[in-house]
């Protein structure tokens, strides 16, 4: 048999840059007859060649729950992303579940965590419901306040979470001060970097300690599979592995395998996305019927130079607030978009809006935006065609106005 010749392994594709270990990450063909990518491995039972080996556990997989050449291909690329200060990433079926999970492993029974008013809103709730049973206080904070949240340390204060920008409102978090205010005191920060993802933010390097996204939205690309992933450094790694595993959780092969597919292509899709909504966002700004665009990548925005330091890239998901109009003046608008989709979720090739207000369930902070709010989300059609959908959206809401 010929040999094969070597494959850049994961660790040797350190020096890489990022778009280069996008194509090489996880990735081990001669493993695998040459084929390019690696195979979908459908399993439960793992057998074992003798009753010692099987008694010892000895054998490179175990069972299927516990990981597969698949499941490890994913792990290995996305760690790959993270940089050399992630210790490890685990897979989890939803981006809901890695958050809880992440939570869940950090806490015990009477910890006090503090977390962003403006996170994802299911995130509270996993807070206000679960844990609080479990006996873990919560104390939301203005996600603003940055150094300042020192002030709200307990003696029991276990984590610090962070997301940035927050979801629907897009405030900026200083998440360098709010790590060195956490880590001075032993608190872990985990971070929802769902938004900009490793490549537009390196989260280890700027002080987060587990770092958790929806591989629902861009990793997967394309709307069509739910997945979520907790990468955690050295000193937090191993409660991470340990809880995913005590807790069974694990992610169907087929799906993983799309993940797969489509973190390859994250890079040139976060490019396209970038570029068109910002072209959006700068037109809607320009907009007689738009009060404000909430967008951290525009100059005048109240967390741009955060953004500027902290950040390499801005996704394709941001927010405006309509000058007050009648709902079903909005109504009218959204109603006939023929581009833009009204659903949950993002990040995948469509573009999507939805409206949303934030007032019934923020505690730390008051959301009064002044009018109507939508959140968009742009995809990878051509910006005129999108921008010409809205400007005919935009002549509904005026004929809607006219009429009442
Ligand atoms: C969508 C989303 C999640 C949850 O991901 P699912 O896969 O839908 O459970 C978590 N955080 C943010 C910021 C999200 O947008």
């Amino acid at each position: 048999m010929s040999k094969s010749p070597p494959f850049p392994t994961v660790s040797a594709a350190n020096e890489l840059r990022t778009d280069t270990r996008l194509v090489l990450g996880g990735r081990d063909p001669f493993a695998h007859h040459g084929f390019v990518n690696p195979p979908v491995y459908h399993g439960s039972t793992v057998l074992y060649g003798n009753a010692r080996d099987l008694i010892d556990h000895r054998g490179r997989y175990q069972y299927g729950r516990r990981g597969t050449p698949t499941s490890e291909a994913l792990e290995a690329a996305i760690h790959d992303l993270e940089g050399p200060a992630c210790a490890g990433v685990a897979l989890c079926p939803s981006g809901l579940s890695a958050v809880a999970t992440a939570l869940l492993a950090l806490v015990r029974a009477g910890d006090h965590i503090l977390v962003s008013d403006s996170v994802y809103r299911p995130t509270r709730i996993a807070c206000d419901t679960v844990l609080a049973r479990l006996g873990v206080e919560t104390t939301y904070y203005d996600p603003l306040m940055g150094a300042d949240v020192a002030g709200l340390f307990k003696p029991d204060t276990k984590l610090v979470f962070v997301e940035a920008p927050g979801s629907q409102s897009f405030e900026m978090q200083n998440i360098p001060a709010i790590a060195e205010a956490a880590h001075r005191v032993g608190a872990a920060v985990v971070m929802d970097n769902t938004w900009a993802t490793p490549l537009f933010f390196p989260a280890f390097e700027k002080g987060v300690d587990v770092s958790v996204q929806a591989g629902t939205k861009y990793i997967a690309g394309h709307s069509d599979l739910m997945l979520g992933t907790i990468s955690a450094n050295k000193t937090y790694w191993t409660q991470i592995k340990d809880t995913v595993a005590a807790t069974g959780l694990c992610v169907g092969p087929d799906d993983i395998y799309l993940a797969l597919r489509g973190l390859r292509t994250l890079s040139v899709r976060l490019d396209r996305h970038q570029k068109s909504a910002l072209e959006v966002a700068r037109w809607l700004k320009g907009r007689p019927e738009v009060l404000r665009v909430m967008h951290p990548a525009l100059e005048d925005d109240p967390g741009h130079a955060l953004w500027k330091r902290d950040f390499l890239g801005a996704s394709g998901l941001f927010s405006v607030v309509l000058k007050p109009v009648p709902e079903n003046a909005v109504h009218a608008m959204l109603d006939g978009l023929k581009l833009f989709g009204m659903g949950f979720s993002w990040g995948g090739y469509e573009s999507l809006v939805i409206p949303f207000d934030c007032a019934g369930y923020r505690t730390a902070t008051q959301w009064t935006p002044g009018g109507p709010a939508l959140r968009f989300h742009i995809g990878l059609e051509d910006v005129r065609d999108l921008v010409a959908d809205l400007d005919a959206g935009f002549k509904r809401l005026h004929a809607a106005v006219n009429a009442a």
